[in-house]
């Protein structure tokens, strides 16, 4: 057996809804509010809303990726301001010292990197009270942007978001572009965490344990953070561990290579060269969310 022994890490990457904070009822206004802008905006039947919306989710990333994959004109900050805009948040969100605390206490640079909008990551984090914890925060805007200049799409779609590989290699270039390898990334959703893995990302699945999908740990909390990785504190390695099975760094990432416009010749060498290792969005990505989902 091939054993590895992992780069201490140099930065760390952390997605924010249903990471580093958990509130069920915010969530389901937010699928809410999406709804509604289906039916009401695009005129989507009451009836097929709901399936479509997860359709869209599952096999896109996020529901305004799918709808702009099937050809609907929608406005960025149009669906934002709908979707978050309308948030009540004081109602959902308070401060969270102890994370604070935690953040604070972790010597390494640390980004968000987040599906959502700019001006929903600002609110949240001022909420939360950690937006100073952050030296960036890596937004829908901010991948836009950079998929844009580089001309990168994902299938042809202009909407570049996590899961997909290039949104990964993007916020990695925006975080300095830090070796994959030397990176935390945690995140609640496990398609995003299975994306992140086979890329070399340290991936911490965050809200559930026990789940299916490849990850280096997984973890209830957010605050269960230093407790899991105690070394990552004292400025260690990670624990040595098995090397990944090859059918995850075999170059099968073709799928998600071919989806994008100009590849990632865009990317710089020194990412797109280590990224290229064992990243994939797959099928079978897709059915590992829909079971976490499910669960
Ligand atoms: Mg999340």
């Amino acid at each position: 057996m091939t054993v590895l022994r992992r780069p201490r890490i140099e930065a760390c990457l952390f997605d924010l809804d249903d990471c580093l904070y958990d509130n069920t009822a915010m969530q389901h206004q937010v699928a809410e509010n999406i709804r509604h802008y289906m039916a009401e905006r695009l005129g989507f039947p009451a009836d097929e809303v709901q399936e479509k919306c997860a359709d869209f989710y599952l096999n896109y990333g996020t529901t305004l990726a799918g709808l702009v994959a099937h050809g609907y004109q929608v406005d960025y900050d149009d669906w934002h301001a709908f979707v978050h805009g309308s948030l009540d948040y004081e109602k959902y969100l308070q401060p969270d010292p102890a994370l604070r605390a935690m953040l604070d206490s972790l010597p390494l640079p640390k980004y968000v990197f987040t599906n959502a909008d700019r001006a929903h990551a600002k609110r949240c984090l001022d909420l939360l009270g950690i937006t100073e914890c952050f030296i960036r925060v890596i937004s829908f805007e901010e991948v836009m942007e950079a998929a844009a200049e580089a001309g990168l799409t994902h299938h042809g779609c202009p909407v570049v978001c996590k899961p997909n590989r290039q949104a990964f290699d993007i916020a990695l270039q925006l975080a300095g572009s830090p070796t994959p390898g030397a990176t935390l990334w945690a995140d609640d959703s496990a398609r995003n965490i299975t994306t992140g893995h086979r890329m070399g990302l340290y991936s911490v699945l965050v809200g559930r344990t026990g789940v299916a999908c490849p990850s280096d740990k997984q973890i209830r909390h957010i605050h269960e953070l230093p407790a899991a990785l105690p070394w990552l504190w004292e400025g260690q390695q990670p624990p040595v561990c098995a090397a990944p099975p090859l059918s995850h760094a075999d170059g099968t990432g073709a799928a998600d290579e071919g989806a994008s416009g100009n590849g990632s010749a865009a990317v710089p060498a020194k990412t797109a060269g280590k990224a290229a290792a064992g990243g994939r969005s797959s099928e079978n990505e897709t059915m590992i969310e829909a079971v976490y989902t499910a669960a």
